[in-house]
């Protein structure tokens, strides 16, 4: 029966150096468990003879035992020897140094071959931490330098968003002035057309004030004109007193009398405009009035002493009777109005 090597730890704080089935078999390759492990040189093969249990047993205890030191220590190990000796047949105990030598070869040799293996581990373990380190050094550079792209992306996104925000409000701002200077300018438009219509307004009431005013004393000269007549021919067959002669002037007085006042007060005061022909109903009160002032209807009327009364008078009564001929004629030039 072969005990087998398991490269596991038999305690917590110790580990197994090398593999005694492998550096110091015990295991006899032809009948593949424990026998002397002398050499038959009559047979050319390795001894099979039996060892006892115990002693088998005891050989591997120490072999494992000696597992957990370093192979170089268990080569110098005075162990090896007693384990030899309990591995060997009566017949081949003096094979017991050569055992142990071929043992020490095979262990030094591993220690060699681990002391190498290590090494190399150690060698790429130090290159893959090295590879590792500068991987982990690039990745974090990486990692800097897109950080680094997105801050100044997202800086210049600030920019031009902070610079977008004040253009829009400039524009806004500009736009709102804007909108209030065109107020106050339609404010002030607005005033001043409401001024100017009240001014207008105002000018034209003051007008139509002045007009109607003016029509009512041209009217009341008229009235006051047509009442003096009236009265004188009432009274047909007396000779009227000269005071009472209605002039044809605004104001009804003899002083006022000139080729102007007399012109003005049959243009102005004369109701021709009732009529639907003006001017051929001007046409016919002047011709009545031509007749009215004519010299002789006037003696007839006022008597000799008209004349005699005095020379203003005489002057005035001239002046009306030569200016209705010639109102008359221009009257009936205007016919057709
Ligand atoms: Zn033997």
């Amino acid at each position: 029966m072969a005990f087998s090597f398991h490269p596991k730890t038999t305690t917590a704080s110790r580990t197994r150096q090398w593999d005694p089935e492998k550096l110091t078999s015990l295991v006899n390759p032809d009948t593949r468990d424990e026998r002397c492990l002398g050499w038959a040189y009559s047979r050319r093969r390795q001894c099979q003879r039996s060892v006892a249990w115990s002693r088998i047993r005891r050989a591997r205890q120490s072999l494992d035992s000696l597992s957990y030191l370093d192979p170089m220590t268990a080569a110098k190990s005075p162990e090896l020897l007693v384990i030899a000796q309990d591995m060997l047949c009566y017949q081949h105990l003096q094979d017991d140094e050569d055992i142990v030598e071929r043992w020490e070869t095979s262990l030094r040799k591993y220690a060699a071959e681990d002391e190498r293996r290590k090494k190399r581990e150690e060698k790429d373990e130090k290159l893959k931490r090295e590879q590792e380190r500068k991987a982990e050094e690039t990745k974090r550079q990486w990692e800097e330098i897109k950080r680094l792209l997105k801050e100044i992306k997202r800086e210049a996104e600030e920019r031009q968003r902070q610079q977008q925000k004040a253009e829009e409000e400039r524009k806004q701002k500009e736009e709102q002035e804007e909108r209030e200077r065109e107020q106050e300018r339609e404010r002030k438009r607005q005033e001043d057309q409401r001024r100017e219509e009240e001014l207008r307004q105002r000018a034209r009431k003051t007008a139509q004030e002045r007009e109607k005013a003016a029509k009512k004393e041209w009217a009341d000269a008229w009235t006051r004109y047509c009442a003096g007549w009236e009265a004188i021919e009432k009274n047909r067959e007396q000779i009227c007193p000269i005071d009472k002669i209605p002039w044809p002037t605004k104001s009804g007085r003899r002083d006022d009398v000139s080729q102007a006042s007399v012109r003005q007060f049959f243009d102005k005061a004369l109701p021709v405009h009732l009529s639907s022909t003006p001017g051929e109903e001007r046409f016919r009160m002047i011709s009545l009035e031509n007749k009215r002032w004519h010299t002789d209807k006037i003696l007839s009327r006022f008597g000799q002493d008209v004349l005699r009364h005095g020379k203003p008078c005489a002057n005035a009564l001239d002046l009306i009777a030569k200016l209705m001929v010639e109102l008359r004629k221009e009257a009936k030039m205007r016919r057709e109005e």
